[in-house]
């Protein structure tokens, strides 16, 4: 029986509500006035203290997506820029994945990493490798990791996870230091979650891969990533460890995408509905090429209008939340899907376990085929040519505003009073320690546009104030 507040997967993931859903979708798809009430329902409104979004839920969600009529699609792309804009702003959060290890238990039929693949070179860094990598990417300018394991207790215990997380906090190399690092390992125990949030770290990432639980256990044959229930009741036992930022996704092309739409909405609103706190993020990932994994043998692949909707929907329905695209999408993909709700994207990533240290992109240990290989100050220029601001900020890790803090904050359409400013300040850090002539030379421009955009006139001299002390060698990490 259907139960969002149930800690059972079967119960907030239900497979009984999922069907109906989709019925109900199907038989309002082309009911333009529900389709119109549901929109107005989810448009950004002005509230005394900022802004409100109500959000969606994962039936209502489900009508949009299954509806195929073109102006109404329009009309859902405009509200996700919409709510993109209310809360977020026009900023962009970069991070980068560090792979650690491709040691890995497990039989994922999509993943290059599987056991059963026995020509592809396994590789551990170790922790001097570890800070040759933390340097390599401190040198482009990053600030914010996503680590990603294999799933392995003997070679990539979490002991391992630990260390190597230690070694990233440690290494400061020029005026480089990574503030945050996100987690992206196989679902563990309440205890080891709880160690990882000692360790410090960001957001716990898990993709579902697919809450088709008949799928899943067909792509997942054999190892520990097997049991559906473990790996679907991740989070809760991740909440209960004390991680309070968690982040959602599906790899999309490996179910019927209507299905995972909804198991993934119904997931957000299981978390809210119990910790009170929806998920910190939600990744759109999609299956790629790699090693031995040949998309096509997949046979539920999504056409990229089909996947920019799905991406528009989830902004509509999860109004605050931050939605990541990766470097497996290419540049005119993450171009349209940026301004239809994405927050957060990778730049100058390498999948491959030590290929930040190599001079050219390695292929041997690679997880999948990157389909946007520009460089991060590429990226940059590229997103601000674009009309957004790059924002290298983790202001709110640093202070503490995590979880429903970070949500609060959010919902009450405060974090634009902060986050832009602070945007700016990081973007001109990068713009001194890294950035190329061409990019340093489009920064600075934009940062005195944006910078007049600030409204509070208090805000905006300190800003001013510690933007021109950046360019004068006088750091005094200062943020909002
Ligand atoms: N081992 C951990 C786990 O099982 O969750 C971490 C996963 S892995 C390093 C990160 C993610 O990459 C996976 O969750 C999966 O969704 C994605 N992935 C695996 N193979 C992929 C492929 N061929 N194309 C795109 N993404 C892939």
């Amino acid at each position: 029986m259907y139960n969002p507040k149930s800690l059972k997967a079967e119960e907030f993931i239900n497979d009984e509500e999922i069907r109906a859903t989709l019925a109900y979708a199907e038989e309002n798809k082309n009911n333009v006035e529900l389709i119109e009430q549901i929109l107005e329902k989810a448009r950004p409104k002005k509230t005394e203290s900022g802004c409100h979004c109500e959000g969606l839920t994962h039936r209502e969600a489900s009508v949009l997506l299954a509806c195929e009529i073109p102006e109404m699609i329009e009309k859902m792309y405009k509200v996700a820029e919409e709510i993109k804009l209310a809360f977020y702003g026009n900023r962009i959060v970069l991070f980068a994945p560090l792979y650690l290890s491709n040691y890995c238990v497990n039989g994922c039929l999509y993943c290059p990493y599987h056991t059963t693949n026995k020509h592809i070179p396994r590789k551990k860094l170790t922790q001097e490798e570890v800070r040759a990598e933390v340097i390599a990417l401190q040198d482009q300018g990053h600030k914010r990791l996503a680590i990603e394991a294999g799933e392995d207790p003997v070679n990539n215990p979490i002991e391992y996870i630990l260390e190597c997380i230690n070694t990233i906090y440690s290494v400061h190399h020029k005026n480089g230091d990574i503030r945050r690092v996100n987690v992206n390992i196989a679902a563990t125990t309440v205890e080891n979650y709880r160690k990882l949030k000692d360790a410090g770290i960001g957001t716990y990432i898990l993709f579902q891969e697919t809450y088709h639980k008949e799928s899943y256990e067909r792509l997942h044959p054999t190892g520990p990533k097997h049991n559906y229930d473990y790996h679907t009741e991740a989070m809760d036992r991740a909440m209960e460890g004390g991680i309070d930022d968690v982040g959602l996704g599906v790899l999309f092309g490996l179910e019927m995408y209507k299905y995972e739409f909804a198991g993934l909405i119904m997931h957000a609103e299981h978390l809210e509905a119990v910790h009170g706190v929806g998920p910190h993020t939600i990744s759109v990932p999609r299956v790629k090429r790699a090693d031995d994994i040949d998309p096509d043998t997949f046979d539920n692949s999504i056409p990229d209008e089909t996947f920019e909707k799905i991406a528009a929907c989830i902004r509509i329905a999860v109004p605050y939340t931050g939605m990541i695209v990766s470097t497996r999408e290419n540049e005119a993909v993450r171009s349209k899907m940026l301004k239809i709700g994405i927050s957060q994207v990778s730049g100058g990533s390498r999948t491959s376990v030590g290929g930040y240290t190599e001079k050219e992109r390695p292929h041997d240990t690679e997880q999948f085929d990157v389909a946007d290989e520009r460089s991060l100050d590429e990226v940059v220029r590229w997103l601000m040519e674009e009309g957004h601001i790059p924002s290298f900020c983790t202001a709110c890790y640093r202070a503490g505003r995590t979880g429903d803090r970070f949500m609060s904050l959010c919902k009450n359409g405060q974090i634009l009073n902060c986050c832009h400013p602070n945007a700016l300040m990081t973007l001109s850090e990068y713009l001194e320690d890294y950035a190329s002539s061409e990019t340093k030379e489009l920064g600075y421009k934009i940062i005195k546009e944006e910078l007049n955009r600030i409204p509070t006139e208090k805000i905006r001299k300190i800003a001013e104030e510690n933007i021109e002390a950046i360019k004068n060698s006088n750091r005094r990490d200062f943020r909002f």
